[in-house]
């Protein structure tokens, strides 16, 4: 199953408890605080990468992957006031290989 909340992978009959939700925009493309995606992450680190993930996968033309760095801000969604954390975030293409039996 996966969590409606947070889109992690759960095993049905155990008890999930969701990671901590972080704000995360990118200033890059001109957003602000108000435009920032909610993002479920046990770190500010992941909680970027899984925002760029989904920017990526949302735009369909992948730029960040294709080697646009981009500079977004993470701050948790409750609790911490004050400067949000700066992420730079690059990506990498990982070649990916398979082999199949030639029959002749
Ligand atoms: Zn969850």
């Amino acid at each position: 199953m996966i969590c409606e909340k947070c889109q992690e992978v759960t095993v049905l009959g155990l008890s999930h408890m969701c990671a901590p939700a972080w704000l995360v925009w990118c200033t890059d493309l001109g957003l602000e605080e108000g435009d920032a995606d909610t993002v479920y992450a046990h770190r500010p680190e992941r909680a970027a990468e899984r925002w760029a993930e989904d920017y990526d996968r949302r735009n369909a033309d992948y730029a960040i992957v294709r080697g646009s760095d981009v500079e977004v801000l993470v701050r948790p969604r409750i609790g911490v006031h004050g400067e949000p954390l700066r992420m730079l975030v690059t990506g990498e293409t990982v070649p990916v290989y398979s082999a199949v039996e030639v029959r002749s």
